[in-house]
């Protein structure tokens, strides 16, 4: 589904990416984690086509079609998903408005019709009950005085409607408490399926206690330096990053 080779980036002229290979077949959940500053978010970014990250080489293929030079707009009609893409507050725009809106300026972008407003509420009721998600949050503004868990119950409403491809998850240091941890882990595994690849980027191994990723990378200046299964998540935690970045010092 996704294939990144040898992509380098860089922002306001400063090479941050320097070489990321990583493959994610559809069905899979990879779980990126490194150090503050390695890159983390940059690389979803660069992945989801944030403007101010320039490629400088190397590629990305989504879906056997190379997307670097598409709009982020472009690659989320595709089935890219970010999270915290739209984290500003919009009063008067309620949840549901707002996913309304979204779904239908995809639909659109697809040379599709609005939803009918039938199929609309069914889909809304559905995935709110599968979340258990209550209808006042639903009429709520959106992020108007949201608390972290419900920013969070948002974002994973509004990857459970959209049904994307690839979810990338950017779990920054801010708001992850226990419940929106669960909130996110529930969420993130009620939506996987063999069909949608999940990308998690945290710096919290325990957040993987409650997802259990299939492969986990870790991030050092800009480069992927390790990779492994979920024991790798539990031996960071255990000793840290301190020997991967001098393994991978070592064997430059
Ligand atoms: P992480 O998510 O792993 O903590 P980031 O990708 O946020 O790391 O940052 C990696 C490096 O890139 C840092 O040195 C950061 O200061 C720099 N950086 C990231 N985004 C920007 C930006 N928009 N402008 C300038 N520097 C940036
Ligand atoms: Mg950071
Ligand atoms: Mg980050």
């Amino acid at each position: 589904m996704l294939k990144i080779d040898n992509l380098h980036a860089s922002v306001e002229d400063k090479a941050i990416l320097r070489g990321i290979n990583l493959e994610i077949k559809a069905g899979e959940v990879h779980a990126i984690m490194g150090p503050n500053g390695s890159g983390k978010s940059t690389l979803a970014s660069v992945i989801a086509g944030k403007e101010e990250y320039e490629v400088t080489a190397g590629s990305i293929q989504f879906n056997e079609e190379i997307i670097d030079e598409l709009a982020a707009e472009e690659r989320a009609h595709k089935g890219v998903f970010l999270s915290f893409q739209y984290p500003v507050e919009i009063p008067g725009v309620s949840v549901t408005n707002f996913i309304k809106t979204a779904i239908n300026a995809t639909r659109k972008a697809k040379g599709l019709e609005d939803m009918p407003a039938k199929d609309m509420l069914k889909m809304i009721r559905e995935k709110s009950e599968l979340l258990e998600i209550d209808r006042k949050f639903l009429s709520r503004s959106i992020n108007e005085g949201f608390s972290g868990g419900e920013k969070k119950r948002n974002e994973i409403f509004q990857m459970a409607m959209l049904e994307p491809k690839l979810a990338i998850l950017d779990e920054t240091d801010s708001g992850l408490d226990i419940d929106a941890l669960r909130i996110v882990a529930n969420g993130v595994n009620k939506l996987k399926s063999k069909d949608n690849a999940v990308l998690i980027i945290t710096h919290y191994q325990r957040l993987l206690d409650y997802i259990v990723p299939d492969f986990v990378h870790v991030l050092h200046n800009g480069r992927i330096v390790k990779s492994g299964g979920k024991e790798l998540a539990h031996e960071l935690e255990e000793k840290g990053y301190d020997w991967v970045k001098e393994e991978a010092e070592a064997g430059q």
